[in-house]
């Protein structure tokens, strides 16, 4: 009898496949069945090649027959966001921009994740260059979410989460720029890591804000997630950014020193709306919590009120300069239309990009032209400072802060599409953490009254990773206990 590797845990296929009861090819084989059956329903991958990640895995298969086993998530498939450079594969951002640009080399995480023996299953559906919250912005088509295919996944790494969700793949890389990681673990009921800004390589990363651009992994629960981001973090000589750190073993201790705990609520987030579920689904473990022996206290984040703004002047600024890069020229599509060069790159541009794309070059490009820059983007970089001290002071007080991931749970499709400004609403608690440069994580708390997932949100110090993954563990065991 198949073993039904899709309920599975990462690290237990991997123990499998270790062990000699299966092997890399025989779960490779599975989920790529599992995506042909799912995946047009679902819409979550975008390119998947049989025989690029068969390959990898009869070669892992070999070294694991000769005694070699590389990492304990050797053999195990991974999905990749399409804004992650894999060498062979095509790179296309969601867009119809990059729609055949397939990538020349492979980005640091890829190479870390192969050297670790994963197996790269497939490129996973996005928000046009990671713009977007519901994964309805995708040259592609939307993402239905798994769990309610009338509902969004979330965005903008939407494609990787209902992928996961699916059990199309067990782990999934995304990026979080403004939240695109936590609000669709949190709308798919994943666990889902922002790590602290430099952790993890930018190096073949899409740009889209590169002060705030982070790529971080889905999984089914923290101890996978806390294992990925083991083998994806680590300094690296190709990223200006990288944090001068050598990467750690995440997942070792994530039981300990917990009853020491101090938690942190921002009150200035629980004044304002959230649906009754989300609310519910947090004050339960908050009263959990304080009956484990942690201490729960209120901060305040006197700037939180500005931090949506904040996150998308800065962000649309750097957007627009970054993707000034698609121009026709070099590697994306080129209009056929064109007389004159100027032609040319309008043609291109208008025809490449989508709405929520040209909406935010606009704006970007609005708040850095010569009168504006002043009153908009050097005031928003101003208070991005502000915003970071209010959470300098804060961890003064506490070891970690303890919010929603979303104030929803996952909306239905094409609900939010005519109202950009209900669309960004959905990040309010997640662009915080970006801009305040820390890392956070999104781990399943509840559900609502139709079943569907609650994301909690842990926001930690800086380089507090491990502080973070050992609350949001200790929570996991404390629902899980009942
Ligand atoms: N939803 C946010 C935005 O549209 C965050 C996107 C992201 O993190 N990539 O900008």
């Amino acid at each position: 009898m198949q073993l039904e590797f899709a309920d599975m845990k990462a690290r237990d296929i991997a123990a499998k496949i270790h062990s000699g009861e299966t092997t890399s090819v025989e779960v490779t084989g599975y989920f790529l069945e599992r995506i042909e059956k799912l995946n047009p329903e679902i819409n979550a991958f975008i390119k998947c090649d049989r025989d690029y990640a068969l390959k990898q895995a009869s070669g892992i298969d070999k070294q694991i027959q000769a005694g070699e086993i590389i990492s304990p998530l050797a053999g195990v498939p991974i999905a990749l966001k399409d804004n992650i450079m894999t060498e062979g594969l095509s790179t296309t951002c969601g867009s119809k921009i990059l729609a055949n640009h397939t990538a020349v080399y492979d980005a640091t995480v890829v190479s870390k994740l192969k050297k670790s023996g994963l197996i790269i299953i497939g490129k996973t559906n996005m928000d046009e260059f990671g713009m977007g919250s519901s994964n309805e912005y995708s040259h592609f088509g939307a993402v239905k979410n798994p769990l309610g295919t009338s509902r969004v996944p979330g965005g903008s790494s939407g494609g990787s989460a209902a992928a996961v969700a699916s059990g199309m793949t067990p782990l999934a890389l995304g990026t979080d720029t403004g939240g695109s990681v936590r609000q669709p673990g949190s709308f798919c009921g994943l666990a889902g890591f922002r790590p602290t800004y430099g952790l993890v390589s930018r190096y073949g990363l899409v740009a889209f804000a590169s002060s705030f651009d982070q790529i971080g992994p889905f999984a089914k629960d923290i101890t996978d997630l806390s294992l990925i981001l083991s083998i994806i973090a680590g300094h690296d000589k190709r990223d200006s950014t990288s944090i001068d750190q050598t990467a750690q073993d995440y997942a070792q201790d994530l039981d300990q020193g917990l009853d020491s705990l101090k938690i942190g609520i921002p009150k200035e987030y629980f004044d304002g709306g959230m649906d009754k579920a989300v609310r519910q689904s947090i004050e339960m473990v908050l009263e959990k919590l304080a009956k484990s022996k942690n201490e729960i206290i209120e901060i305040s984040l006197p700037s939180a009120g500005y931090s949506l703004a904040v996150y998308y002047i800065i962000a649309n600024a750097e957007a627009s300069s970054n993707l000034a890069r698609y121009d026709g020229v070099l590697y994306c599509h080129r209009s056929s239309e064109s007389e004159t060069l100027m032609d040319m790159y309008l043609n291109t541009r208008t025809e490449g990009f989508g709405p929520e794309v040209k909406r935010r070059i606009l704006l970007g490009t609005y708040v850095l032209s010569a009168g504006y820059y002043d009153a908009y983007y050097r005031r928003a970089l101003q208070a991005r400072k502000t915003i970071a001290n209010d959470f300098s002071r804060a961890f003064e007080q506490c070891d970690l802060i303890l919010s929603p991931t979303s104030p929803s749970t996952a909306f239905g499709l094409g609900e939010r599409l005519d109202d950009p400004l209900q669309m960004y609403l959905s990040d309010i608690y997640t662009v915080t953490a970006p801009l305040a440069n820390i890392p956070a994580v999104s781990v399943p708390c509840g559900s609502d009254d139709v079943g569907l997932p609650v994301g909690l949100q842990l926001m930690g110090r800086y380089l507090g990773e491990k502080t973070i993954l050992s609350g949001a563990y200790h929570i996991e065991r404390l629902i899980a206990n009942g």
